[in-house]
């Protein structure tokens, strides 16, 4: 049963986002250009500031301070009349129209939504708990590169470092990772030639990209001494190697988990309808198809009816869709659906300042892709720097 939305049109009514993930910042930002009447804004976020993921392979690489990378999210929630609250929303009572919290009391809302990305899910891989280092959420890799520098520049520290996953973010991070650890290892005064980078993937190489990208890629990687392994499942980690279904091992010291990640388990709890992997089912109007109070983007939903893989472009994208319905829901206004492009131009960074572009059978590459990938990300950021 789904609770009545009762109002006193008197009341204001509590919108109540949670996650500052890339769809919220939108919305925040459209709020604080035009606030709307009636409506009474809290942002929730675990995180104060929302690393911007196009620039995350810059600031790995080292082209970017994290600072450059980041949106901090109080100057925008204040911008946009928001309360934030810097807690974890770790349930949803639907009946009670009510939103617990890690630390905090309980919050209640009129309508709630949800970006809140995705978590790691390392109990599919032996010993990945112990042994990986997740990539995903995306907020807190960069303390854990920070960390695995540190280990590289002691003197019996990691050396052979292996990135699972052959997306385009698992090609970026080992590419930017390299470069960073050998400009480390020069700067130092080591041989960087004690380092090995490897990139192990299930499938083929950006499987999701033409022939093209996949081949300029595979050549990149190899003139950078990546080791390539293609159709190579991991099943387990070790101290010190990574071993797949068939037993074949590859030595590993510190291994990065771009793979293998899920929905937080409390969006299945709260009785919302999801879908398989346990995110929230969503209508192209990004509202729950289950829940007319519930709206949720980014990572976190699943477009039943236009399924799009998870990465930031389409959380970028849902931002507009979403203010613009949550606004017509407050005003009682019917809601408009949302039509994520099937094609998307992708700009795929080398760990210098080089990219490759892939966009369905077109393919470019070259320094000048870097330098605009760099202007439409900076411009980008911009948009959210309130000071
Ligand atoms: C190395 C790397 C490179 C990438 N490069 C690209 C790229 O070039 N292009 C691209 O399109 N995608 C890229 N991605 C993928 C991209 O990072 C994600 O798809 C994107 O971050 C998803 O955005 P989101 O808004 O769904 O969630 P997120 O950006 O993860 O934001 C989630 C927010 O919710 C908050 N939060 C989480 N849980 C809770 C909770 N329980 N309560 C309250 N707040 C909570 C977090 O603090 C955060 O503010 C990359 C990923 C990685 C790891």
């Amino acid at each position: 049963m789904l609770p009545a939305m009762r109002r006193d049109a008197r009341e204001p009514l509590d919108l109540v986002l949670v996650g500052g993930g890339h769809a919220h910042v939108h919305v925040l930002r459209a709020f604080a250009a035009r606030p709307e009447p009636g409506v009474r804004l809290t942002l929730v976020s675990r995180d104060l500031s929302t690393p911007y993921s196009g620039m995350l392979p810059g600031v790995v690489a080292g082209h970017y301070s994290p600072d450059q990378a980041h949106i901090d999210l109080a100057p925008l929630a204040a911008a946009a009349g928001a309360r934030l609250v810097h807690d974890s929303v770790v349930g949803l009572d639907r009946a009670g129209l009510r939103l617990a919290l890690a630390a905090g009391a309980p919050l209640s809302y009129g309508l709630v939504s949800i970006d809140v990305g995705i978590c790691p899910d390392l109990g599919a891989i032996a010993g990945a708990a112990q042994h990986g280092i997740p990539v995903k959420p995306v907020g807190r890799l960069l303390p854990r590169l920070e960390a695995l520098r540190a280990r590289c520049r002691e003197e019996g520290g990691p050396r052979k470092i292996v990135v699972v996953g052959g997306g385009a973010g698992g090609v970026e991070l080992v590419l930017a990772l390299r470069a960073r650890l050998l400009g480390d290892a020069a700067a130092a005064g080591r041989d960087p030639l004690r380092l090995g980078f490897a990139l192990v993937t299930a499938e083929t190489v950006l499987a999701t990209h033409n022939p093209r990208v996949r081949a300029a890629c595979r050549r990149i990687l190899a003139e950078r001494g990546i080791v390539l392994y293609e159709h190579w499942r991991v099943a387990a980690l070790t101290d010190n190697a990574i071993i797949a279904d068939t037993e074949d091992r590859i030595p590993a010291d510190a291994v990065l988990l771009t793979t293998h990640a899920a929905a937080p388990r409390w969006l299945r709890q709260s009785g919302l309808s999801c879908d398989a992997g346990g995110f929230v089912a969503v209508a192209p109007t990004l509202q729950s198809v289950y829940d007319p109070h519930v709206f949720a983007a980014g990572d976190c939903a699943a477009l039943v009816e236009t399924p799009r893989e998870k990465a930031g472009v389409f959380a970028v994208r849902a931002g507009p869709p979403l203010a613009a319905n949550l606004r017509a829901k407050a005003r009682g206004e019917p809601l408009r659906p949302w039509h994520p492009q099937q094609r998307h131009l992708a700009l795929i960074t080398t760990g210098e300042r080089y990219a490759v572009a892939s966009r369905g059978p077109f393919k470019a590459e070259g320094p000048w892709l870097w330098v605009l990938k760099d202007i439409i990300d900076r411009r980008w950021m911009r948009r959210f720097q309130m000071s």
